[in-house]
């Protein structure tokens, strides 16, 4: 492992120009890298040489500009796939983000595939991105959603997630890093277990492929869905990562352009993959900035990345307990970059705006996880979530302005 230190390493932070402003006359300090991460300015290059120099549309033209960004939009998928250790590039399908890419699962492989009786087993950690898409396909087929409990801590409850296992079982997904809680999910065993029962698994990676090295592979997994947003790419664009013969059985989810080999009204005949899943004019500059932002990280490295944010995941636990009434909800053994907490007698949304006006970005609410927020019978927390650019200073300058906040409302 390299010993490069992200705390001491002005460089990341000044990639980010972004963060280099006030915000309420403070300088902002920003937490809340868990809904969407900053953009380093080689991913806004990126997309602006791209849209300066090469922009045109993919895969349909022969001129010169066309095929500069056809090539440029392939590239993007071959870095996706380095990314995750995909053996095939066109396993990687370009999609709108991680809620997409669970979509396309749920409808192109989950719908005709689902009976009467059958089961989708999820656990109650997850985002509502990984719980309603199974819920519409389980109404439409007469099957049902089984939901693995979890303990106090916000871990799920591995035995019982056994238990629910069954032979009605068809698929199971779950969060590989929950977004509310921080959650390191034990993956490797949740796909043992289901594949000792030939069931396949989809990871909603939304939150582990920024902080964690991934590699499909060495995971076996079925399907991987991430979006680019939150890995310091530009909105709009994320992949699923699917088994070739996965893919391959499945029927395309949306019918266009791009995706066809040959059409008459008669009768379509579909592309192979991933253009079977491409449909319509993508978002091109979105691969490209994507693959911008995982050459970015891949440079700086998924290792010291982790490193990084768990060493600041536990000076900022320790930092919070000094401030009077606040309880951190989610305390997983392993634990990503995620603070949730709530403080005796705030309303999160009150803290949240305090925050804001002494220049701290944090997230307050359900974070798409109502189901969670019923397991621990409260209605919202307050979360500071961590990226790259953060540092210890980030995190004093949070406890500071709790402790304010607890001397104004408390
Ligand atoms: N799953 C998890 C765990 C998430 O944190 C998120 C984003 N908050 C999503 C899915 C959905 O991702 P997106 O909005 O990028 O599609």
């Amino acid at each position: 492992m390299s010993t490069l230190n992200l705390e001491h390493n002005a460089d990341v932070r000044s990639d980010f120009e972004i963060l280099s402003q006030q915000v309420h006359g403070k300088p902002l300090v920003y937490l809340d890298s868990a809904a969407s991460t900053h953009k380093p300015k080689q991913v806004i290059d990126a997309l602006s040489d791209f849209y300066r120099q090469d922009y045109a549309n993919i895969h349909r033209g022969v001129h010169e500009l066309s095929k500069r960004a056809t090539i440029a939009y392939e590239n993007g998928r071959e870095s996706a796939a380095k990314f995750i250790n995909a053996p095939d590039s066109s396993q990687c399908i370009f999609t709108r983000g991680t809620t997409e890419a669970i979509n396309l699962v749920a409808f192109a492989y989950a719908d005709p595939l689902l009976q009467e009786g059958d089961e989708v087993l999820i656990s109650a950690m997850e985002h509502h991105s990984n719980i309603v898409p199974w819920q519409m396909v389980c109404e439409r087929n007469g099957a049902k959603l089984v939901v693995a409990p979890i303990n106090d801590n916000g871990e799920l409850e591995f035995d019982a997630f056994l238990a629910c296992l069954s032979d009605k079982t068809r698929l199971v997904a779950i969060a590989h890093v929950s977004n509310a809680l921080g959650t390191i999910n034990p993956v490797e065993a949740i796909i043992e277990a289901a594949h000792t029962r030939s069931i396949p698994v989809l990871l909603d990676g939304a939150q582990s492929a920024p902080h964690a090295a991934v590699d499909v592979q060495a995971l076996d997994v079925d399907f991987f869905a991430f979006s680019s947003h939150k890995l310091y790419g530009p909105t709009g664009v994320g992949v699923l990562y699917g088994k070739q013969e996965l893919l391959e059985q499945m029927s395309p989810y949306q019918g266009g352009g791009d995706m066809i080999r040959s059409v008459t009204f008669e009768r379509t005949t579909y592309a192979p993959i991933p253009a079977k899943f491409e449909a319509g004019t993508t978002n091109i500059a979105g691969a490209i900035g994507l693959a911008a932002a995982l050459d970015y990280v891949s440079q700086i490295g998924l290792d010291n990345i982790a490193e990084h944010e768990h060493r600041l995941l536990e000076y900022g636990t320790h930092a919070l307990s000094s401030v009077p009434g606040l309880k951190i909800i989610g305390t997983a053994a392993q634990k990503a970059a995620v603070l949730s907490f709530v403080i005796d007698g705030i309303h999160p949304h009150d803290i949240g705006t305090i925050l804001d006006t002494e220049g701290v970005a944090v997230r307050t609410g359900h974070h798409c996880a109502q189901p969670v927020m019923k397991r621990f019978q409260i209605p919202a927390t307050t979360r500071a979530s961590l990226g790259i650019y953060n540092n210890t200073a980030d995190l004093d300058a949070l406890v500071l302005a709790l402790k304010k906040t607890v001397e104004m409302l408390g």
